[in-house]
């Protein structure tokens, strides 16, 4: 699923210890799978697929390419029918990589380096800047401060933070920082470089990411420059709290460029062709993404990590919903660090394996399609699998799929979304447990889909209680943004998207095939297997009874 903010996940360094690591995830010997949808077929399939081989999957690398030809093998030995480009499985999704061209900065005969004094925080296209003034932008969280748009044109714009401001942690600062107006600026700096925990150090410093060619996290914001301490005060010719808001402080000579290479990642594309002479050229879609965070530029100790995590989910479970734990309440928290030794020696991790995120959907859309495909009369309507690249740097994959479709788009009948189906234990989540499954959009764009679900659920010997909180019009969370069936719905097709919901190890190192809930898992598959079936035998197609979205550029809205 896609981080809802620019990510600055919580990844913290907990007493990394012992060079001699344990290696993750624990190994498992795949067996050959078999149609019927089983834990232990998705679990041979998970161990493969979130095996630390396939390095977190990250788009536009080699190990998003080896991860999407394992699917594609999967897809050739069940007799799958390729969709993709040109008879083949793949469609190419082509991709941009940007790399920060930085050089030392030289205030008063001072030089900062790039990586060790300051980085370039890197997720949005801006404008390169080859030096200019400095403009001291005042103290966030000081409300006297007016800065007016001819005092930051042109400008690279120096802030800093009020101690209360500061008191609220790396995340309120650095997001309170980007809605600053800062109108014209070329750069804004911001000294966050020193308190920053050594991981968020690493991801703020990343000089290089992944986008799609155009559009993408395009933000009318100048690049941001985290500096450290002194790096902030030479260029406000001494200390933040005592220099004058509005005023030209000096001149910041240094580079800050992107160099642009393509690149380029895959969708898998696969069907099962209708039984229907008629009805077979429409299409019920089935959809996960094959892409992940990749592999992180620090190492951590995972069971302390993990072990952190969860006392944070607890914590907020304790609060009650909405509310987030503040700094001091994190700073209480204590991880028995001993404790765990006595298990276990230090296992040091740096790969985002993504098992649940989303390597559960990913494998039960392979179960889904195995089972498809091995039955003797097959649906009406032919089954399309699509699992879908660059999901996690903003629904890239399924952005290029809906707009290149390989059927006519007009002919899929609804898009059924599997991201992070494998969890939702109590420990989990609130109100979690073997019943537990979150459904979102399924009535948003036609009311017979949500009500088909909920009868096809009703048939189950152990039927689900769907948890429609995320549903819920604005929820903060904002769900149904966030993941690739919203690429299909901005075109007026009815989804619905299955989720076991987020967890403590969502965009951690520590989302790991050990800790899959496979008897949960298999159920929800089974699910969503019969729903596509409903959806594909049905005498007429799920009638659209809502408005759909005036255009699809149109911003996606919980
Ligand atoms: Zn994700």
């Amino acid at each position: 699923m896609l981080s809802l903010r620019f990510a600055l996940s919580a990844l913290l360094v907990l007493a990394a210890g012992a060079a001699n690591a344990q290696q993750l995830p624990v190994k498992r010997q795949a067996k050959p799978t078999h149609p019927a949808i089983t834990a232990e077929d998705l679990m041979s399939r998970l161990y493969v697929y979130a095996d630390d081989s396939l390095g977190g999957r990250s788009s536009g690398t080699p190990y998003n390419d080896k991860a999407t030809g394992i699917i594609a093998d999967w897809a050739k030995k069940m007799g799958l029918a390729p969709m993709g480009d040109s008879g083949t499985f793949f469609q190419t999704v082509p991709l941009v990589r940007r790399t920060w061209v930085t050089s030392p900065v030289v205030v008063g005969g001072t030089t900062f380096e790039f990586r060790k004094d300051y980085g370039v925080f890197a997720q949005w296209v801006t404008k390169p800047f080859d030096g200019a003034d400095v403009v001291f932008g005042g103290l966030i969280g000081d409300t006297s401060v007016h800065l007016t748009a001819d005092q930051t044109k042109g400008k690279v714009v120096v802030f800093g933070f009020t101690p209360e401001m500061a008191a609220k942690g790396l995340q309120v600062q650095f997001t309170s920082a980007l809605t600053r107006p800062v109108a014209g600026a070329v750069g804004v700096v911001l000294p966050l470089l020193d308190g920053a925990p050594s991981a968020i150090r690493g991801f703020l410093m990343k000089d290089e990411s992944v986008s799609p060619v155009s559009g993408g996290m395009t933000m009318s914001l100048p690049p941001v420059i985290i500096a450290s301490d002194a790096m902030a005060q030479a260029l406000v010719g001494g200390p933040l709290a005592a220099a004058k808001w509005g005023t030209v402080t000096g001149h910041y000579s240094g580079k800050v460029q992107l160099r642009e290479s393509p690149t380029s990642a895959r969708n898998v594309v696969a069907m099962v062709e209708g039984s229907d002479p008629v009805l077979k050229h429409e299409y019920v879609a089935l959809g996960a993404h094959n892409d992940h965070l990749g592999v992180q530029s620090q190492a951590v100790d995972h069971d302390s990590l993990r072990a952190y995590n969860l006392q944070v989910e607890r914590l907020k479970g304790e609060l009650g919903e909405g509310k987030t734990p503040t700094p001091t309440q994190l700073a209480a928290i204590k991880v028995n660090v001993d404790s765990i030794r006595v298990i276990r020696r230090a296992r040091l991790d740096s790969i985002a394996n993504g098992a649940d995120d989303d390597g559960s959907g990913t494998v039960a859309v392979a179960e889904i399609a195995e089972a498809f495909a091995g039955d003797k009369v097959k649906p009406k309507r032919s089954m399309l699998f699509v699992w879908h690249t660059g999901e996690e740097i903003g629904l890239v994959g399924s952005d290029w799929y809906t707009r290149h479709p390989t059927v006519p788009l007009d002919s899929i009948v609804a898009q059924l979304n599997m991201d992070m189906v494998g969890r939702g234990a109590a420990g989990d989540i609130k109100g979690g447990g073997p019943a537990y499954l979150q459904l979102v959009g399924s009535r948003r764009l036609s009311t017979e889909l949500g009500d088909l679900v909920e009868m096809v659920n009703k048939m189950r010997k152990q039927p689900f209680s769907f948890d429609y909180t995320f549903d819920a019009p604005g929820h903060p969370e904002n769900i149904y943004c966030r993941s690739d069936h919203a690429m299909y719905a901005r075109f007026g097709i009815p989804v619905t998207f299955f989720t076991t919901g987020l967890h403590a190890d969502y965009h951690q190192v520590t989302d790991e095939a050990e800790y899959i809930d496979y008897p949960h898992m298999a159920a929800v598959t089974q699910l969503v297997h019969d729903v596509a079936l409903a959806v594909a035998n049905a005498d007429h197609r799920m009638v659209v009874d809502k408005p759909k979205p005036s255009s699809p550029n149109a911003v996606c809205k919980q």
